[in-house]
């Protein structure tokens, strides 16, 4: 395989686009058509294009994504809030436990889309071997 062929191929798959449509839940080929039929359940193939996605596996990629992006909201908020108001304890665990989950069951989806597009973009398929 020649450079210039790379090149091509890496051109028709750009990382920054599709990653972009992978975190709107979009086809990180046509960007039209959706990436999960259900919550987090991959489609086989785009509905707009025909791109086949089903074989795409971004396995603990996308929940350790969500935990690391929550951990850098949650962590502050608590902080200051616990400094500013000092609320009784269980309040701020309750509000900590029912907002984290709130926030993570939002945020997992775009994840999972984010990594989606990544793998796409890449050729990956997250049954590598190496
Ligand atoms: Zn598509």
């Amino acid at each position: 395989m020649s450079d210039n062929h790379l090149i091509e191929e890496q051109a028709r798959r750009p990382i920054r686009r599709s990653l972009w449509r992978g975190l709107l839940k979009r086809c990180p080929n046509c960007g039209a058509g959706r990436i999960f039929e259900r919550y987090l359940k991959p489609t086989r193939c785009c509905s707009n294009c025909g791109e086949a996605l089903g074989h795409i596996r971004t396995d603990d990629f996308a929940p350790w994504l969500t935990i690391l992006v929550l951990g850098h909201i949650l962590v502050p908020v608590v902080g200051t809030i616990d400094y500013y108001l000092t609320p009784p304890l269980w309040i701020i665990l309750l509000s900590v436990v029912v907002i984290g989950t709130m926030l993570a069951l939002a945020l997992l989806p775009h994840a999972k889309g984010l990594c989606f597009g990544l793998m796409w973009a890449l050729r990956m398929r997250g049954d590598e071997q190496h």
